[in-house]
């Protein structure tokens, strides 16, 4: 149903039906059990008081063998009675009673007794049934009953169990209402924090990021709002990230491609012959470029958990070899020679060009950061059921609060240096990707001039 569409709606249509099913219930049950017991109070006062009044009447008739002249004896037999009696002839006709009020009661062909009352709140009628004297003549035939009520006002009003019943159907209305209220106090207490959050996930949606809810509204909804406002954080995030490394990378590329550009541009001008030095320049120029394309794919692909780890088994030492071998040239001309320590006994499982361009990028790292000529050592050990490999140099190491953010991408402690090594701070990104990729850990330690401890682990194979 429409109307029924919204939460709010079906809330304050539960909260209703619900009060109205337990409030009528109740109604019912009460005014039954209020009924009842009025009833019973009735016949009680009957029977202890009444049955003197009747009798004189019923020996009236006796006596005169008709109802005329009665009123005074039913005037005279109720006067100290705490009943009224109406009575009624053989033909069911009104003869008398003790309370003006009854005179327009009629007996109905059932035998039961019709009140009616005329009051300013209305008219209402009333049936009892009982307790009545029927009155026989010297043949035996009816001559006439007689009904014995309690004590009505000789004022019109209402009978209790119609006032109850009015109490009751007022307490109902009220109550409902109340309910009514009520549940549409709670509906709103609900939707308020629901509809807030719509409106924020719309507004995220046209492009506002920084949107944030309020945590209301009961524990759930606070907890929805609370995941709401850290996917928004993340969001938010994601996107500064995205908008940074776009800029980054721009950057990162601009300088290099400036260099080619200025040198071929000045060779068309004739400005410079393209000598072998020239053409070797821009050959290290783009190299650099390709370099830096195929970090930030990898990096790429490590980020999406899209890159494929072929885990083989393998030993550290040969791992180390290798990487060690291919920085050797580079070593060499910043005379820093490189140390392989560890056992040849310990086998991990890793894709091994993958763990060697790990330990590559630490090693050029280590020996581009050497400021004397020294040593840069590759020592692994086996711990548990996983093998530590550190990367040792003895360079410029870094400063105690740079150290949480080297792993950033882009982020360079000393930019102008990095630069000069070519670096273009994807180096350790890419490191703590891989390692992770292997389900390894990478943590760095460093003292400003005594050098860098990088670590990393690797699982065991077996
Ligand atoms: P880059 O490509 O610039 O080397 P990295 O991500 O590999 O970028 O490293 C980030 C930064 O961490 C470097 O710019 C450098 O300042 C610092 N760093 C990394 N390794 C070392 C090291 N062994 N000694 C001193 N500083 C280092």
């Amino acid at each position: 149903m429409r109307i029924f569409a919204t939460l709010r709606s079906r809330l304050i249509a539960m909260v209703a039906a619900l009060l109205a099913v337990i409030i009528g219930s109740v109604a019912i049950i009460s005014t039954r059990v209020a009924h009842y017991e009025i009833r019973k109070f009735d016949l009680e006062v009957h029977a202890g008081r009444a049955p003197r009044a009747p009798v004189a009447i019923g020996q009236y008739y006796r006596a005169h063998g008709s109802w005329a002249g009665v009123q005074p004896v039913i005037d005279q037999a109720t006067r100290s009675g705490e009943s009224d009696v109406i009575v009624f002839d053989g033909q069911r006709k009104f003869v008398g009673t003790s309370n003006a009020i009854l005179r327009d009661a009629q007996l109905t062909p059932d035998g039961g007794l019709l009140i009616e009352r005329r009051s300013a709140a209305g008219r209402t009628r009333e049936l009892i049934r009982g307790p009545q004297m029927i009155v026989r003549d010297d043949k035996g035939n009816i001559a006439g009953s007689i009904f014995i009520l309690p004590r009505q006002s000789k004022t019109p009003e209402l009978p209790p169990t119609r006032s109850l019943d009015r109490s009751f159907f007022l307490t109902f209305l009220g109550a409902t209402i109340f309910g009514v209220l009520m549940a549409m106090a709670i509906a709103r207490w609900i939707s308020v924090p629901v509809e807030r959050l719509t409106a924020a996930a719309r507004r995220m949606e046209s492009g506002d990021l920084a949107v944030r809810v309020e945590p209301a509204g009961g524990a759930e909804l606070a907890e929805l709002a609370r995941g709401f406002n850290a996917m928004a954080a993340a969001l938010d995030r994601n996107e500064e990230q995205r908008r940074r490394m776009v800029s980054d990378v721009a950057h990162e590329l601009r300088a290099p491609l400036t260099n080619i550009r200025c040198e071929l541009e000045s060779m068309q001008d004739g400005l410079t012959s393209p000598t072998p030095e020239r053409i070797a320049s821009l050959h290290e120029e783009t190299m650099h470029l390709a370099h830096l394309v195929d970090d930030l794919q990898d990096l790429a692909l490590a980020e999406a958990g899209r890159l494929e780890i072929d885990a083989q088994p393998v030993t550290v030492a040969a791992l180390a070899r290798r990487a060690a071998a291919g920085m050797e040239m580079r070593a060499r001309e910043r005379s820093v020679t490189l140390h392989c320590e560890g056992s040849d006994d310990v086998i991990v499982l890793a894709d091994a060009h993958r763990a060697v361009q790990i330990l590559t990028n630490l090693l050029a790292n280590a020996v581009a950061h050497m400021e004397k000529p020294g040593e840069v050592r590759i020592a692994w050990e086996q711990n548990g059921s996983e093998a530590i490999i550190r990367v040792i140099d003895s360079g410029t190491g870094i400063p105690a609060d740079e150290i949480p953010r080297i792993f950033e991408r882009f982020y360079r402690v000393d930019v102008s240096r990095s630069r000069a090594t070519g670096g273009a701070g994807l180096g350790l990104p890419i490191v703590r990707q891989l390692v992770a990729a292997h389900g390894g850990r990478v943590w760095a330690e460093s003292v400003v001039g005594a050098g860098s401890v990088f670590s990393f682990t690797l699982p065991l194979a077996g």
